[in-house]
């Protein structure tokens, strides 16, 4: 069967994962958020002792001891670590730094890809990430680079995390937004950047319903 796969990269707090859900619903496709299984991973490091900065050798060594699965429970995404729900415990900022450090371990890349290769063959999906366009699904039906300002990304994080009871002021939020672009944009293996064939949308100022609107009319067009 020919499947359907719409790839969408960009930095951490474009809007990615809430416009994907959105736009996989209104399509009927699976929504697959591949920076979860990267969480799932460093809260296994993390709750391993393990120094996720620097932790290569050990990390590729233990990956034999992790097992990844998805579920879906009225359409949103659950992520299981070795069995147990882990959806919300990956959500720290904690987890979202120790995520982009273990990202740069060709082993944990080696190994989610892997599996995020194998969902996009028996279903159609929205797959949303940072080399989801150029590496994982080079063949992608539909490529979507999604990006903002920094400080609106940070903004918006800050939001969410403060909706949540998060304690943790704006300029963390920031350098840690400002930290994890550069981690993610200078890695040697599968570093962000846009595919070429990647349609460019910036959501600087936008809202969100502004954001899927604009989306998924791309989207529809291109199908
Ligand atoms: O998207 P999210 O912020 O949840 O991703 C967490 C981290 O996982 C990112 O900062 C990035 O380093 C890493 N990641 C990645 N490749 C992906 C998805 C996420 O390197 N496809």
């Amino acid at each position: 069967m020919k499947t359907i796969s719409i790839a969408i990269d960009g930095p951490s707090g474009a809007g990615k994962s809430t416009i994907s859900k959105t736009v996989a619903k209104e399509l009927g496709f699976t929504y697959i958020d591949t920076g979860a299984m990267y969480r799932a991973v460093a809260l296994y490091a993390l709750t391993q002792g393990m120094d996720t900065k620097n932790t290569d050798g050990a990390l590729a060594l233990a990956l034999d001891g992790v097992t990844i699965d998805l579920a879906y429970q009225d359409g949103a995404q659950r992520i299981y670590l070795n069995g147990s729900d882990v959806s919300e415990a990956i959500r720290t900022p904690k987890v979202s730094m120790g995520a982009s450090d273990v990202a740069t371990v060709p082993a944990v890349r080696l190994k989610l890809v892997e599996l995020q290769r194998a969902l996009a063959k028996r279903q159609n999906v929205i797959m949303d990430g940072r080399d989801i366009g150029t590496y994982v699904l080079p063949d992608a039906d539909i490529k979507i680079y999604l990006t903002a300002d920094v400080e609106d990304r940070a903004m918006r994080r800050f939001d969410e995390l403060s909706a949540k009871g998060t304690e943790v002021s704006f300029d963390e939020v920031l350098e840690d937004m400002k930290k994890r672009d550069l981690n993610d944009s200078t890695r040697d293996f599968a570093p962000l950047r846009r595919a070429g064939d990647a349609a460019l949308i910036d959501t600087t100022g936008a809202s969100f319903a502004e954001s899927v609107d604009k989306i998924l009319a791309y989207i529809k067009k291109q199908l």
